[in-house]
């Protein structure tokens, strides 16, 4: 992508109302742009990550369940099936215009903060006997919840992005094994995101059901809404909501601030139940359907990623999620710059040309500010050297490279 023609360019400063560093540069870099408390739009770059996150959720999920794409706006009735109607507090009720006197200023549709409501109903229409389970459903897609507390950037949104996975299974038997291939997945997910080494298995509250588990991904954040403590002799990591009595004990339990990036979690036949969803086994008996269900937050993810690598000169990408691999500056070399570009572009690897009318002082800055993984300067010092200057981000020494020899040094 040339920046010239990006539509979109880099701040001189973060917004003034941002708390959050991943929204302070996540705005000022020009990855997203916020509309409302926890609402955002996300820009030419900040989709870029987003997508990159998505296609590696994407490509683990796919061994798991088959990808769907599940209506945001359901309906009451729904809702009400399940209890969910009155009980959910962050719900988002809508209200057509054009129909209030029928609905009396009651709405009619719910914008989903969650889909059990419309995947129960959908696995019942297909899958009724115990040849057809288990199943499993999944789509990434927008979320709606009503959070009182939405300042942490992308950490906390009114609307946003969610993997989530919903299973069926004729017994707890299946389910669980199941259960435990899905956990492993995530590990694998969070592991080529590059947080792998910094993200836990915790244990935290079962939600419905008081007496389980569930478990929740925690990746370790300095500023992470939620308190986790691990256990130093047995390695278990708890939840402050679970968290044993003695773990306080410094000497017993390591205490950690970290945000939640994902959850899974047992449901028995609370949802087949409320939607009359049962199946004939193999015996002839009907019997109700057990169902897990797995969520990952993608945009959190974005935001906890960006704020857990950022410097004090802007944010550090990983590899895997970068908008870029590449981020090319020009320095008044603009048809040698354009060359490497195309050149780099047509051997596949992503490159960001910063070829707009700017200093260079404003170039470093926003290169470091925007974060891409390699940094490449095509300047009359440069090409007076042999060629371009390479250097990785968040890196000290940068070193020249011929042209003929940029994308091996790439790759
Ligand atoms: P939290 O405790 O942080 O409010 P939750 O436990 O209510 O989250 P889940 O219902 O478990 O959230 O949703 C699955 C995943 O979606 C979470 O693990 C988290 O990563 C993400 N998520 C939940 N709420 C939000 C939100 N408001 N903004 C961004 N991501 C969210
Ligand atoms: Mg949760």
């Amino acid at each position: 992508m040339r920046m010239s023609k990006m539509g979109v360019r880099p701040e001189k400063q973060p917004p003034k109302d941002a708390e959050a560093i991943n929204h302070k540069l996540l705005v000022q870099a020009g990855f997203i742009n916020q509309e409302m408390a926890g609402v955002y739009t996300y820009l030419p770059l900040g989709l870029k990550v987003l997508t990159k996150i998505e296609d590696i959720v994407r490509k683990h999920m796919d061994k798991v369940g088959s990808e769907v794409l599940m209506p945001a706006l359901s309906p009451k009735e729904n809702w009400e099936k399940t209890g969910r109607f009155q009980t959910v507090d962050v719900l988002m009720k809508t209200v057509p215009a054009n129909e209030p006197s029928r609905l009396k200023n009651d709405s009619e549709y719910v914008l989903s903060p969650t889909h059990e409501e419309i995947v129960t109903p959908l696995a019942q229409k297909f899958n009724l006997s115990y040849k057809d389970l288990p199943v499993a459903f999944y789509q990434i897609q927008n979320k709606f919840r009503n959070e009182p507390r939405a300042k942490n950037g992308l950490l906390r949104g009114r609307e946003f992005r969610m993997k989530d996975l919903y299973s069926f299974h004729a017994n707890e038997e299946d389910f669980k094994k199941y259960y435990e291939t899905v956990k492993q997945t995530y590990l694998d997910i969070y592991k080529e995101l590059g947080i792998g080494e910094d993200t836990y298995v915790v244990l935290a509250s079962g939600g419905d059901f008081g007496k389980e588990y569930s478990h929740e991904f925690q990746t370790l954040l300095s500023t992470g809404e939620d308190v986790i403590y691990k256990n130093k002799e047995t390695g278990e990591v708890f939840n402050k909501e679970v968290a044993p009595e003695d773990a306080d004990n410094k000497e017993k339990y390591d205490t950690f601030k970290a945000s939640e990036v994902g959850n899974i979690f047992t449901l028995h036949s609370k949802y087949s139940d409320a939607f009359g969803y049962s199946f004939t086994d193999s015996d002839g008996a009907r019997k109700p359907v057990v169902m897990g269900c797995y969520g990952i937050g993608i945009s959190r993810l974005m935001g906890v990623i960006a704020e857990k690598f950022a410097d004090d000169k802007g944010l550090v990408w990983p590899k895997s999620v970068a908008p870029f691999s590449v981020h090319l500056i020009d320095i008044r070399q603009g048809e040698l710059s354009g060359k490497i570009y195309d050149d780099l572009t047509n051997a596949g690897v992503d490159v960001l040309l910063d070829d707009r009318d700017a200093s260079p002082g404003e170039k470093f800055a926003d290169a470091d500010l925007i974060g891409c993984p390699l940094r490449v300067v095509v300047s009359d010092r440069s090409v007076a050297a042999g060629g371009v200057e390479i250097k990785a981000r968040g890196g000290q020494e940068s070193q020249i490279c011929k042209i003929e020899e940029i994308l091996d040094k790439v790759k």
